[in-house]
């Protein structure tokens, strides 16, 4: 029984989330990888769901100790996904579900080239990108200017991988996602 990882990957506000919480629920099959943060918790995200929410000291002890199959600054908070998890789901033929920041995307096709499936979500610009993140509310003004500029950056990456899906209607966004990876997870 052979594994399957599949990547999600889109500049922060493009909308990846209100994607990904669909896919999840078409796709119970699919084990979502909860990665590990030094970012604060926002409103309404649950510790151990969303991600696992842990201390700088806590994180840097987790890299020391190799627990991580790639890690990432990301927005200047650390960012992880479980090797233990990537490890015990190929093992086991599992079906996995990444999101991640290009660096992760960098590291896990290092590692695992034609096998990491990625699929890069971009906004329709990047000043709906800067609406869409003021219109969420959930980072101060500073933050929202970090993630547009990062944005910037990781846009010139958007033709580098497997599939790109742009989200400009959040309906015909999530038809493309969905059948690309239902046509991922049937191959
Ligand atoms: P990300 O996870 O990529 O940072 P979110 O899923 O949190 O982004 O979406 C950012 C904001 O944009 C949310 O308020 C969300 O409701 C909204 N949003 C998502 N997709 C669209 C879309 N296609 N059109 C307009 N607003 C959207
Ligand atoms: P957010 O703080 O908005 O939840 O996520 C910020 C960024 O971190 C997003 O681009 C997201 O894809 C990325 N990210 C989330 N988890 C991981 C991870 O485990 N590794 C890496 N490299 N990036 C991650």
């Amino acid at each position: 029984m052979s594994g399957k990882l599949i990547v999600i990957c889109a500049p922060s506000g493009t909308g990846k989330s209100t994607l990904l919480s669909h896919l999840k629920e078409d796709h119970p099959d699919l084990q979502w990888s909860i990665s590990c943060t030094t970012r604060a918790m926002r409103p309404g995200e649950i510790n151990g769901k969303d991600y696992h929410f842990i201390t700088v000291s806590d994180f840097e002890k987790q890299i020391a100790d190799k627990e991580f199959i790639e890690w990432a600054i990301v927005h200047s908070n650390y960012y992880g996904s479980s090797k233990k998890f990537v490890d015990e789901g190929l093992k086991l033929g599992k079906k996995m579900l990444f999101d991640l920041d290009v660096q992760g995307v960098d590291s896990m096709k290092a590692i695992y080239g034609k096998e990491a499936h990625v699929i890069f979500i971009e906004p329709p610009s990047i000043e709906e990108l800067e609406k869409r993140l003021r219109t969420r509310g959930t980072d101060p003004d500073h933050v929202i200017k970090e993630r547009v500029s990062n944005a910037q950056r990781e846009l010139k990456r958007k033709n580098d991988f497997d599939y790109l899906v742009l989200n400009d209607d959040v309906n015909e966004a999530y038809k493309k996602l969905n059948e690309i990876v239902t046509c991922l997870l049937n191959a």
